[in-house]
């Protein structure tokens, strides 16, 4: 039996089976990498001005 990977409950439908998570935790493990992804490229941002500025 797949279970979610988020809260560990038993999935019930083949698609949730098929994503690894039922339906409102894929819906916040969207948001969380969005979140994610968005605040990488702030780091990245930050890096390269550091470069500009010339110090860490
Ligand atoms: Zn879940």
């Amino acid at each position: 039996m797949e279970a979610c990977k988020r809260c560990g409950r038993k999935l019930k439908t083949p698609k949730s089976i098929e994503v690894g998570y039922g339906a409102s935790c894929k819906q916040k493990h969207d948001e969380e990498e969005a979140e994610f992804l968005k605040r990488q490229i702030t780091i990245y941002e930050e890096l390269a001005f550091q470069e500009m500025v010339g110090q860490c």
